[in-house]
Order: C-alpha cells, then sequence, then structure tokens
C-alpha cells in the first residue's frame, strides 16, 4: 500500500518489522509503544508533502517525531515524519539561527557558543528544537529571557492541507500566531528562525540538600522566590534517584533536594542573590559556579536514558507556606512517595511579560509549574499514576487548572482543554479546520480537534 509513497520520496520509507523501525519510532518514554504504519524518514520539505498529502489521500493520521521526547500516544496506523535528517544548524554571528526540524538544542548551543550567542533552550539539551520551541519552551533562564517561542523569526511549514509555506509575522500571521505555543496542531514544521541573546556564560548550578532538610529548603525556597530579580531563574525538585551509574553516589537512594539556579547577571551579585538560600541548610553537593552557557544542561542534569515514565502536571498562582505543607505531606520524605522527581519551577519575569507578537501559548501569569516523574517499573509502577493524581489534588487548591504544552507529554480532550484557554482553543482549531481540512493532523501531542 505505501508502494507509491516510497516512489515520491527522496528519503526512506521503513515499515513495521523492517531494521530501523523500532528506533525511529521509539522516543523516551519506554511506557509508550509507537506502532505507526510507516515511517517517512524526511530528507526535504517534498518529502513531508508528499507524506501528508499521501495521509489525507488514504485517510492515515499522521504524526511528527524528531526526538521522542514528547512521545504522548502510540501513533496506531500513522504515517509517522520522522524528521531527523533535517539537520541543518546555522548560526549567525549577528543573532539568530536557522535550524531543520530535526536539530537538538546541544547543536545549537556548540554552534553559538564561539560567537558569545545563546538559544534559549530547555533543561535537557538532547530535546528537539522543533518540539520544544512550539510547546512555548521553558529553559533555565526563563525569567531573564522569556519563552523560546517568543523569539521565533520565521517557520517554514508543511501545513495539513500538503502546502509547504514559509510563515512570519508578516506572512502568514494567523499561523505564525498558532504554530507558536500550538505544536503540531497546524502542520509539520521543516525549519525554524529564531533570535539567539547574547549569554556566554551563566552562573549557575544546583544545590543538592539531605532529605531531612526538605521541609526547611522547600519553605525557604519559597519565600526566596518571591523577592528575586529577573536575572534569577530557579527550581525546586524533591529527588528520590535510583542507585544507577550516573547517579551521584550522596544522591543515589535516598531522598535529596535540589534547588537549581542559574543567573544571568555578575557573578559577583549572583553569589549574593543565592546566599540566603545557600545558607538554608549544608548542601551535600554544591555546583553553582560561573560555566559556559553551552554547558546549561549540567543544571538541571536531567537523565539522557530512555525510561518508562509517568508525569503529571499542572501550573500555580501561588505557592503560599500551606501549599508547601501540603507538598510536603503527599510528596516529603516521610510521605512514601514513589515519584523520582517532584519538580516545581518559579515562573514569572520575562515569562510573563506581553509578547512583541501575540501567539498561542498561554498561561504566561502562572507563578509555579509543577511536575511529577515516576518510573513505571515494579514494585511501585501502579503507584505511580495514582500518587500523581494525589499530588495534583494536594496542591488543587492553588492551581490554576492550566498546563504547559510541553511539560507532562499526553493528549487527549481534557489535557488539550488545560494547555489553551477557551478563546485561544476555539481559534486554533478554527485554524486546524482551515488549514488541515481532511484532519490528518490527529496523532501525537496535542492535537486540538480531540478537543473539540
Ligand atoms: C528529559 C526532558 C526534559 C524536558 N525539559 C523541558 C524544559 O526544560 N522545558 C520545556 O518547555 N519542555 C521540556 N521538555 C518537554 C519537551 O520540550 C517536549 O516533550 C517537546 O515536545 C519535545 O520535542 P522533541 O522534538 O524532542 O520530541 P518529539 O517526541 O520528537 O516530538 C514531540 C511533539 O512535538 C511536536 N513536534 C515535534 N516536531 C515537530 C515538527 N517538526 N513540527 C510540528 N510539531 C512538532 C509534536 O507535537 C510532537 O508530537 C522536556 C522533556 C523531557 C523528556
Amino acid at each position: 500500500m505505501f508502494t507509491a509513497l516510497a516512489r515520491d520520496l527522496t528519503g526512506a520509507l521503513t515499515l513495521p518489522g523492517e531494521p530501523l523501525y523500532k528506533e525511529l519510532a521509539g522516543g523516551f518514554n519506554v511506557a509508550i509503544a509507537a506502532r505507526p504504519a510507516a515511517i517517512v524518514e524526511a530528507r526535504d520539505p517534498q518529502d513531508v508533502v508528499a507524506a501528508v498529502r499521501f495521509a489525507a489521500a488514504t485517510g492515515h493520521p499522521i504524526a511528527v517525531q524528531a526526538t521522542g521526547h514528547g512521545l504522548a500516544d502510540a501513533m496506531d496506523g500513522a504515517i509517522l515524519v520522522h524528521t531527523g535528517r533535517l539537520d541543518e544548524c546555522v548560526v549567525h554571528p549577528d543573532g539568530w539561527a536557522r535550524v531543520g526540524a530535526g536539530v537538538r538544542w546541544q547543536q545549537v548551543l556548540d554552534a553559538a557558543a564561539p560567537h558569545g550567542l545563546a538559544p534559549l533552550c530547555g533543561s535537557a539539551p538532547g530535546v528537539g528544537v522543533v518540539g520544544y520551541t512550539t510547546g512555548g519552551g521553558l529553559g533555565p533562564v526563563a525569567r531573564t529571557f522569556g519563552w523560546a517561542s517568543d523569539r521565533v523569526r520565521a517557520i517554514e511549514i508543511v501545513t495539513g492541507d500538503g502546502a509547504a509555506r514559509r510563515v512570519t509575522a508578516d506572512d502568514e500571521p494567523d499561523l505564525f500566531w498558532g504554530i507558536r505555543g500550538g505544536k503540531g496542531a497546524l502542520g509539520i514544521v521543516t525549519a525554524l528562525e529564531f533570535d539567539l541573546v547574547p549569554l556566554p556564560a551563566v552562573h549557575a548550578g544546583a544545590l543538592y540538600f539531605d532529605g531531612t532538610d526538605a521541609a526547611a529548603v522547600l519553605h525557604g525556597w519559597r519565600s526566596w522566590t518571591r523577592s528575586l530579580p529577573r536575572e534569577a531563574t530557579t527550581s525546586i525538585a524533591l529527588l528520590q534517584l535510583p542507585p544507577l551509574p550516573g547517579v551521584p553516589a550522596p544522591l543515589a537512594g535516598r531522598f535529596t533536594v535540589a534547588v537549581r539556579f542559574a543567573w544571568t547577571g555578575t557573578t559577583e551579585d549572583g553569589e549574593t542573590v543565592l546566599a540566603p538560600i545557600r545558607a538554608v541548610a549544608t548542601p551535600l553537593i554544591d555546583t553553582v559556579r560561573t560555566i559556559p552557557y553551552a554547558a546549561i544542561g549540567t543544571v538541571h542534569a536531567d537523565p539522557t536514558d530512555p525510561m518508562p515514565v509517568h508525569e503529571s502536571t499542572d501550573l500555580l498562582s501561588s505557592l503560599p507556606a500551606e501549599a508547601a505543607d501540603a507538598l510536603l505531606a503527599v510528596a516529603g520524605p516521610a510521605a512514601g512517595s514513589p515519584q523520582v522527581i517532584v519538580e516545581l519551577r518559579h515562573l514569572g519575569g520575562a515569562l510573563a511579560d506581553p509578547p512583541r507578537h501575540p501567539s498561542a501559548l498561554c498561561h504566561r501569569d502562572a507563578a509555579y509549574s509543577l511536575i511529577t516523574v515516576g518510573v513505571l517499573a515494579p514494585p511501585i509502577a501502579a503507584a505511580v499514576p495514582a500518587h500523581g493524581e494525589q499530588v495534583r489534588a494536594a496542591l488543587a487548591p492553588w492551581a490554576t487548572g492550566g498546563a504547559l504544552p510541553n511539560l507532562g507529554a499526553a493528549t487527549g480532550a481534557e489535557r488539550v482543554a488545560r494547555s489553551y484557554d477557551a478563546l485561544t482553543l476555539a481559534r486554533l482549531t478554527e485554524l486546524a479546520e482551515r488549514y488541515d481540512p481532511a484532519h490528518v493532523l490527529r496523532a501525537g501531542q496535542v492535537p486540538v480537534r480531540a478537543a473539540a
């Protein structure tokens, strides 16, 4: 059935059972077994056009994947466009970059560093630029520089109607609005152009505390964040890291708390701002120092190996002492939590500024984001999802009801409705009807018409 499609492609077509199929369809979350009907390894935008048109003609859903970090559903019966070979990465010394849809952040970090420039990547540099940026993009220096999606200059995309388009604020303004925040709702991005920021180095790292200090550290962090200037971006993570290779001995197999910190001002000022939280207890490990921005991935030290995970997520409007106590009661050292990570990120600062060009990214006024990550391995596998909901329930009095499209990869109407406010969702849905009349974009993360 796919012979006609294969004939139209420059890249390869891979079917179930063929050698590269599992590798290409696989993702970071190995709890989800992806089963696309065929995989197109796009070599150029024309391959994406061919795949989208073939999907429309044959009734297949279409999905897109670069790295699999956001794998959210099985993509059953879909034609999966794999963008890994769209690997162009050009940094312009006057402050912007152009990348193909298969590029990961570390490539851009390394290409931008010699020019003293920095892309607004996330905590894990192995994540793909396009999936991250189309979902907003919340990174370790976000309170200074804002959302990655607000730095986009131009997007090259094959919309659901099979047309290849170049989208800017002036050309195709509707699409420019909807792709930034709408993830894959309107089409498959083939290339992205975005501004970089001048930031050769950053004063950054993490303070790791013992679990016995969890209450002092969480309460200290909570009040510290209330007066932080926007040069400071921070998050806190309640950690129960397994004793695996790569996990530092003082953190392995026990409850610890990490305070991540990235400061975009001078080293001296960064030290002064960090001092109160550094003094709240004695850190087991203190990695905060001035580092090249290209090493920003060391701040969160996110896992890089695929694993079976379950995530729950929310946004909070505030974090009073009662909220911190509620979190400790359900996920603190005495709670018997099965989660590997329960993380709060401090938002605000530049994240709450109005964007230069409005976009589909919502919830800019949230004060904190919450995410739980649990490993679905025996004997705790069954307990992880239910406990994730218990954490959300414990913090419900402070939850906004919203969620960021990027965090906690998921599909389904309820999740989509939380990612957008009602007006945005209605406009995105209307755009999806216009640019994807055959409704081919119905697999993968956040296909908006799941909520229609
Ligand atoms: C360890 C880890 C750390 C993370 N840290 C952060 C963080 O700090 N901040 C943050 O904001 N997010 C973070 N995320 C979430 C991440 O940004 C999203 O999962 C993102 O979708 C990953 O993009 P990808 O291309 O790498 O993944 P993929 O699984 O390849 O793609 C996921 C989804 O992105 C969209 N997408 C991908 N490529 C295209 C394309 N060419 N055109 C249109 N849509 C596309 C689609 O909706 C697709 O379903 C993290 C995820 C992980 C696993």
